[in-house]
């Protein structure tokens, strides 16, 4: 039998979790699938492995001598949970162990195994079965990363193939238990969805006392950036000013932390780094004063390296650090308690007030005991937040969102929120996958707001307005699935094996007609064989965190020393045409460089009686400006043609090398800000391809030298490689033929009214009139049969932009 330390025995009897073990493990054994969900911290990740392995699960002489399995969609919280189930587990610690990527402490006495997602879904790929186990738990599911989307779709198919397998054969295979977690968030995803379980599986909630919590709004929302000073000064107020308890502080990322936590220390030394600092004060003392002064500046040129190092995701403090501008509390609401027995800690809460509470002075104040907690935290550093502070100091925790559900840190009192979360974000636009700060949802912040609920009374102070709160917060994260590009989703899962995609039972399924193109455009790619399968370009590609046309077109790009080429074409692509339209010529700020009329052409006169002098030279300069504009398109289409990405990607070469001034945008007549944004996703999409390409060396060179003829020629056929569905057909070749069309085209005439075709449609598209293609058919008098094309648009027709011609000799 398990026998637990008493510290330990009496710390889980208090948890909620702790009273419902007999209808829990009742439930898990009458059915094969169970959702339990609970308010964060009432046990359900600590205590539920433990009922499983007390009641016989992953004992190799019981019923179910599988392994238990839990997934987590953080390693930090794998990692940490793991070290305390085996902690509490006492004479049993040693059957726990966790898998994380890079990291396993797994032996053959492993019953207990805490372990990411991922870690999971690469077993799935290599045993469907998942014979080592006999229960799995999801974790966390109500986060609806991607990864818990497929593993929950997975797990549902393994748990009916089990049972069937085990009705069987009841010798050789017994059934998989799945035990789906959540923190008290939708579960009708899971729950109703009966494509992922045709029986809805029962859900127990447990029910967690909830403090009251005094939910305090700013009048005003930070400047971006400013949010970090904003959360510095709250908790020193806190601090300063009201009773004992820990702070907890969300945050969005390590550099932010790490600056955070230093000023706190700096503001608020422990009791070892007071006496250091008086130690060192004392010792400065002793030498000259202007030595003194010396060592004094110093000091702060090494604080200033220091943070530099620590800053691992480009932070930058806003520039008036410092400056004691912080917005006043607001709105204040209290949330939860609302029993009688909860109206004197209303009272309390009520009392206590940052604003008139004196301050003590910080001498006199308690130490302050600060940790940081992100997910790339040494694990022996992140189980300090478990601990208890120094006796006499008081705890606080910068943190980011990982606090939020995953982790509970004990004695919690003070909530500081930012309001901000680092998110997994796919651009539709760029179809690039970068991370980025923006609001939370409501749902999350309410989270964020009950850890200071937990063992008593709390507050909750919300650095941003209750009307940012109402206008800017989505009620809900969305699940990562609908946020990612759809051909990345199949991608991803063939490259996990799991082939059958159009069929697979998302919990919240994208349209089957979207996964049927998604699955044919991956098939043109070379990234799936004729079976529908992973090829090994595919899983390559799969590993690239842009869209799929992007990543053939990076790896293919290494040929002929073609990279840096395709990663600027592949920026360009995704930021969208940068030139000054013609039409927009005559409007300031479009590139326009108005003090230039010395060289007023002879034959821009004379085609019209000038009305007046003023007039003629309004009109002179005009001719003049259009002209420059027509001869800066012609220098960079180039002396033969053959596409307008190849024009994108001489502006950029041509714009850089001029020093990418806002007087080399009038010269090109190219838009500043696409030009900033492409010389931004060019040093993206550099570090990426240096990432999962290792062996590659690619630097981001603004003196790139134009391609030569024959990169010209790869760079036209990778083009061709990534946009294999967007080819389009001459008319004539194609077998497209309408009489009111060709009628049409006869009044029209000339070389715009050639229709192509396409393969998803028997609408016919034409070259858009700005395509470099017409410079080359003007002198061959005849149009390409095949072009691929980066868009189309539509006005009174389709029209086909960004073209590049299939072949250069047409
Ligand atoms: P849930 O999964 O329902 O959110 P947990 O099982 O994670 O709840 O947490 C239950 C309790 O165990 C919490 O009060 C938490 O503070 C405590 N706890 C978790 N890990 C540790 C640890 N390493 N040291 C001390 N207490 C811990
Ligand atoms: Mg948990």
């Amino acid at each position: 039998p398990v026998k637990r330390p008493d510290r330990i025995q009496n710390q889980r009897i208090e948890l909620p979790v702790y009273a419902e073990e007999q209808q829990i493990m009742e439930a898990i054994a009458q059915n094969p699938v169970v959702v339990l969900s609970g308010e964060t911290g009432s046990g359900k990740t600590t205590q539920v492995p433990q009922f499983l392995l007390e009641a016989g699960y992953g004992d190799p002489d019981s019923p179910n001598p599988g392994m238990i399995g839990i997934t987590q969609p953080r390693r930090v919280a794998a990692v940490s949970m793991a070290h305390r189930v085996a902690e509490e587990l006492g004479n049993y610690g040693h059957t726990v162990a966790h898998q994380v990527r890079f990291d396993t402490t797994v032996s053959d006495r492993t019953r207990v195994k805490f372990m990411t997602e991922g870690v999971l879904l690469r077993e799935l790929a290599a045993d469907l079965l998942l014979a080592k186990y006999s229960v799995i738990i999801a974790d966390e599911a109500h986060e609806r990363s991607l990864n818990t989307d497929i593993l929950l779709g997975v797990l549902s198919r393994v748990v009916r193939l089990r049972q069937k397998l085990s009705a069987e054969s009841p010798d050789k295979h017994r059934p998989l238990k799945l035990v789906i977690m959540s923190a008290t968030l939708r579960v009708d995803d899971f729950v109703k969805n009966t494509r992922l379980f045709r029986v809805p599986p029962p859900v127990l909630s447990v029910q967690a006392r909830q403090h009251p919590v005094r939910v305090h709004f700013n009048r005003r929302t930070p400047a971006p950036g400013q949010h970090v000073h904003e959360a510095i000064q709250k908790v020193a107020k806190i601090h300063r000013r009201l009773p004992d308890g820990g702070i907890l502080v969300f945050l969005t990322g390590q550099a932010e932390i790490a600056y955070v936590c230093k000023q706190l220390r700096s503001l608020f030394p422990s009791e070892a780094e007071r006496a250091a600092a008086a130690k060192a004060i004392a010792a400065a003392a002793a030498q000259s004063r202007a030595a003194t002064s010396n060592a004094l500046e110093a000091s702060v040129e090494d604080e200033d390296l220091d943070f530099g190092d620590a800053d691992a995701d480009d932070f930058e403090p806003g520039s008036d650090a410092g400056s004691g501008s912080e917005s006043e509390e607001e709105d204040e609401i209290i949330v939860g308690g609302d029993g009688d027995a909860d109206a004197e800690a209303r009272r309390v809460l009520l009392q206590e007030n940052l604003r008139s509470a004196p301050a003590v002075g910080d001498d006199a104040c308690a130490p302050l005991h600060i940790l940081p907690l992100y997910s790339l935290l040494p694990a022996e550093q992140q189980l300090k937040v478990f601990a208890p502070p120094p006796p006499g100091s008081r705890l606080c925790v910068v943190a980011t969102n990982v606090a939020e559900t995953s982790i509970t840190i004990p004695g919690i009192r003070y909530v500081v929120d930012a309001g901000l979360v680092k998110e997994k974000k796919y651009d539709a636009q760029t179809q690039v996958q970068s991370f980025e700060v923006g609001w939370t949802s409501q749902a999350s912040a309410s989270q964020r707001m009950g850890r200071a609920g937990r063992t008593g009374p709390g507050h909750c102070y919300r650095l941003f307005s209750s009307a940012v709160f109402n206008d800017q917060f989505a009620r809900f994260s969305e699940p990562e699935v609908l946020r990612m590009p759809i051909e990345g989703v199949v991608l991803q899962m063939k490259a996990m094996n799991l082939d059958n995609v159009v069929n697979f039972p998302f919990p919240t399924p994208p349209p089957r007609d979207v996964l049927e193109k998604a699955e044919r455009l991956l098939t043109w790619l070379g990234a799936l064989d004729d079976k529908g399968r992973a090829t090994a370009l595919g899983r390559l590609m799969s590993a690239f965190p842009v869209a799929p046309r992007f990543a053939k077109m990076l790896i293919v790009g290494q040929q002929h020393g073609c990279l840096p080429y395709v990663i600027a074409v592949v920026a360009a692509l995704s930021v969208g045409d940068p030139f000054v339209k013609e039409f927009h010529l005559g409007e300031d700020g479009a590139g326009s460089d108005s003090d230039n009329d010395n060289d007023a052409d002879a034959d821009a006169a004379g085609a019209e009686q000038p009305v007046s002098n003023a007039a003629l030279t309004a009109k002179e300069q005009r001719r003049a400006r259009r002209r420059k504009y027509w001869d800066a398109q012609a220098k960079l289409a180039g002396a033969e043609p053959t596409s307008d990405l190849l024009k994108w990607l001489s502006a950029v070469g041509t714009f850089e090398y001029a020093g990418g001034t806002d007087a080399a945008c009038s010269e090109y007549f190219v838009r500043p800000k696409a030009m900033g944004e492409i010389r931004k996703l060019r040093g993206q999409l550099t570090n990426i391809v240096q990432l999962y390409c290792p062996g590659v060396d690619v630097a981001m060179d603004p003196r790139m030298a134009p391609p030569t003829r024959v990169q010209q020629s790869v760079l036209r056929q990778i083009i061709l490689a990534g946009f294999m569905d967007q080819v389009a057909v001459r008319g004539d070749i194609a077998g497209y033929h309408d009489p009111d069309e060709e009628e049409a085209a006869a009044r029209r005439r000339g070389l715009h009214a050639v229709p192509y075709m396409t393969m998803w449609s028997d609408e016919p598209v034409f070259i858009h009139p700005e395509s470099v293609i017409y410079i080359a058919a003007r002198s061959s008098g005849s149009m390409p049969q095949a072009v691929v094309f980066g868009e189309l648009q539509r006005t009174t027709r389709l029209w086909a932009k960004a073209v590049t011609v299939t072949s250069p000799r047409w």
